[in-house]
């Protein structure tokens, strides 16, 4: 089959644009090398709708941030996902860094945030008694929020599939080829040809742009660790706390998630290896020690866990959204660093504008459906809903997970809708079954289960996080 588009990679800049391209009358593929969407930067990131004060005005990234964090509100509830408008503040704690803060704000002005006000030091307390005492004053951008990533990329791509678009996961591309009238894209066990590409590869999109001589751009990996902490001090912070940008870097922010959580984090170090995800130690004290400087005393006890993301970071500076130098047929969405997440609204309808101009959206389809209505999530229903949704199925009345509340039905949802969880990882993400406080010490044997039944498969075919992460052995 020839399909009219073929958008390479599912993190949040594809799941985006195929959830715009959806509205079409259009064959659309995304293919994704991972065995999962949402397994990039999209995976492992802060999780800001950052407001847009940051970004260098004229470019790309300004103008995509401050147009996202407006579309976020409405995206995130036609696609059932949480996200929270907590706000943001850029805290100072000396003068110097109040002259930070008073460029950030005229920054913001000119890239068209609203809202922005600089604080001074009662305000910030007010705001948020929780702050140091060292604290001086604050940039404070109401409009920016929270938003569960890997929750808003899984729910875009759902929203899509739902709507005809098509997702081949474990399709790693290794080759594209102009074939004068089409692509042919080649993975190492097949091909798809499509009339056009969307290049969304995040940091393998320089390696995607050079199979057709693209190479005006790099990307490289810069590494960002976190600690999470239990939602025991989850509300420590109201708002999303940043410290003012210093010589030395932009240092470790403070936040609440959309779940409840505190997070804290992330460095930022240039690495050479696009797979190396692993914590370090320098880095985790760092996180911990930069932490105390904005929220003095956070409980170490209460961290559950601690990850890396990677960014995706280009050699403009900027984002890089454009035709290929080469095949005009060919677009790249790459070197999405921060603010993607926050831009990825903007990006999905820039890149829809492009291909108007190109003539390629012709028709609109009719029957485009923009919801997609959450997973029902037990601990947040009342006793009243609990009872009759159990009633109508009793698997939501078998709980799995105990310390986050998931019910079999849900995780059941989980595996059987677009695009369905095929490990205990991919059930995590899409539940929060194995979040809790014990990591999924208990759930993971019933999730295991469950997934075997629901896919058909032995369990020990059952992985952690696809092929080569199996958990059982053999049957005693
Ligand atoms: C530490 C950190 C903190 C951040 N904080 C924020 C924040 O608070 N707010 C914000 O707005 N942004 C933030 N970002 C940036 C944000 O995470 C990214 O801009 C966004 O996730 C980029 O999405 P993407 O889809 O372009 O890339 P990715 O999510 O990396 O997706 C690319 C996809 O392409 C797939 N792929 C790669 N090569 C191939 C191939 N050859 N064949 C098939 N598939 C392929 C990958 O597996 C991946 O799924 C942060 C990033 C990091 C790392």
């Amino acid at each position: 089959m020839l399909y009219d588009i073929a958008i390479i990679g599912a993190g949040i800049t594809g799941s985006m644009i195929a959830r715009e391209l959806a509205k079409y009358n259009l064959s659309v593929i995304v293919l994704e090398k991972e065995n999962d969407v949402a397994m990039g930067s999209s995976k492992a990131n802060s999780g800001i709708v950052h407001a847009g004060y940051d970004a260098k005005p004229g470019t790309l990234k300004a103008q995509m941030n401050v147009l996202g964090c407006k579309m976020m509100p409405k995206v995130a509830s036609e696609l059932g996902v949480p996200y929270r408008k907590n706000g943001s503040l850029v805290v100072a704690f000396c003068e110097e860094e109040m002259a930070s803060v008073q460029e950030l704000y005229k920054r913001g002005i000119i890239n068209g945030v609203e809202n922005l006000h600089v604080l001074g030091q009662s305000r910030l307390r007010s705001l948020e008694p929780n702050i140091s005492p060292n604290a001086v004053g604050a940039l404070y951008a109401p409009d920016a929020g929270i938003v569960c990533p890997y929750s808003l990329t899984i729910a875009a791509i759902g929203n899509a599939m739902d709507n005809g678009v098509e997702l081949k996961r474990d399709f790693q591309v290794t080759g594209l080829y102009d074939r004068s009238t089409h692509f042919e894209i080649v993975s190492p066990r097949e091909s798809v040809e499509a009339s056009l590409v969307v290049n969304a590869a995040g940091l393998y999109a320089d390696a995607i742009a050079s199979f057709v001589g693209d190479d005006f751009f790099s990307i490289h990996p810069r590494r960002g660790e976190y600690f999470l902490f239990d939602t025991s001090i989850g509300d420590v912070v109201n708002a999303t706390v940043f410290q003012a940008p210093t010589a030395m870097g932009k240092g470790i922010l403070v936040t609440p998630t959309t779940h409840g959580n505190l997070m804290i984090g992330p460095t930022a170090e240039d690495i050479e290896d696009k797979e190396d995800k692993k914590t370090t130690a320098p880095g985790l004290n760092k996180v911990l020690r930069d932490a105390a400087k904005s929220v003095p005393d956070l409980p170490s006890g209460g961290i559950i866990t601690a990850f890396t993301g990677l960014r995706a970071v280009g050699s403009s500076g900027d984002f890089i959204i454009c035709q290929s130098q080469n095949h005009p047929r060919l677009i790249h969405a790459a070197a999405i660093e921060s603010p993607g997440l926050a831009s990825s609204p903007a990006i999905a309808a820039y890149v829809e504008s492009m291909l108007q101009q190109m003539g390629v959206l012709t028709h609109k389809r009719h029957d485009y459906n923009p919801y997609r209505s959450p997973i029902p999530c037990l601990r947040e229903m009342c006793d009243d809903d609990r009872a009759s949704l159990i009633a109508h199925d009793p698997a939501y009345g078998r709980i799995v997970c105990r310390c986050e509340e998931i019910s079999e039905g849900e995780i059941r949802d989980a595996i059987r809708r677009n695009p369905g969880a095929l490990d205990c990882d991919g059930v995590k993400r899409r539940t929060r079954s194995g979040m809790g406080r014990c990591q999924g010490g208990f759930c993971l044997p019933l999730v295991t289960e469950l997934l075997s039944k629901e896919l058909g498969i032995p369990m020990e075919q059952v992985t952690k996080k696809g092929p080569g992460s199996e958990i059982l052995s053999y049957r005693l």
